[in-house]
């Protein structure tokens, strides 16, 4: 299967579903990543521009980890809407290019906009990929319609999972992914007094109690027409 994760900042993905996605590759599928947003606002001490491109390189790091290609679609930090149909066409171009059988992404309830706007512009992305004459300029044919999953939310707030993926086998490659992103789990650690790292083990150690096991992440499928399956695609 060909598997595309649509994050919204880099890091996002490490922390919600990168131990899942590690253990996609492990089967051999494909997987693809991509952030939606650049991450340049992410620190009040790096500027913007060194910043995105400090991210994207961090990004690309983690995404080597688990043997995942890696996409950007470059908006910048809170400027994350469905409603930008730039970000709509280059979303959707990546959506045809990687025609993906699973989709994964933000849950509709999260803590800040551009996470919640991002799962709005993966809906209305994979979508709008599904339609021949959508963007007559691009060169990659349509993709139809597949099961999108919801990832945890930060910290698992007013998330319940209906389905779990047991990743105890891959914990310390998502760990090892996270752990590339310095410029967050540094600043965090010392300016939030807020360890990333200890946060997300221990949410994935909870998943796992919930589900019987070491660790694990938690995802419900999206309920809409098109999007549902009669069978498991996680792994
Ligand atoms: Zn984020």
């Amino acid at each position: 299967m060909n598997i595309l994760a649509i994050g919204c900042h880099p890091d996002d993905l490490e922390i919600g579903c990168y131990g899942t996605l590690a253990k996609y590759v492990r089967q051999g599928h494909d997987v693809a990543v991509c952030h939606v947003a650049n991450g340049n606002l992410g620190h009040v001490v790096i500027m913007p521009d060194e910043l995105r491109d400090m991210r994207f390189k961090e990004a690309e790091r983690a995404a080597k980890v688990i043997g995942a290609t890696h996409y950007s679609i470059d908006i910048d930090d809170l400027y994350v809407t469905p409603e930008n149909d730039e970000l709509i066409r280059r979303l959707a171009a990546v959506v045809r290019e990687v025609q993906p059988d699973v989709v994964i992404t933000h849950y509709e309830r999260d803590y800040m906009n551009d996470h919640m706007n991002t799962y709005y512009a993966a809906f209305r992305a994979t979508f709008a990929a599904s339609c021949g004459h959508f963007d007559l300029t691009a060169t990659t044919p349509a993709a139809p319609v597949c099961p999108m999953y919801h990832m945890d939310t930060l910290t698992g707030a007013d998330f319940l999972p209906t389905e779990y993926v047991d990743i105890t086998d891959t914990i310390e490659l998502k760990m090892e992914a996270l752990n590339c992103h310095e410029s967050q789990l540094k600043w965090m650690l010392e300016h939030d007094n807020i360890d990333f790292a200890d946060m997300v083990r221990t949410c994935s150690r909870v998943r796992g109690y919930q589900c019987g096991v070491k660790y694990a992440e938690g995802f419900r499928l999206s309920r809409n027409y098109l999007r549902m399956v009669p069978k498991r695609l996680l792994p």
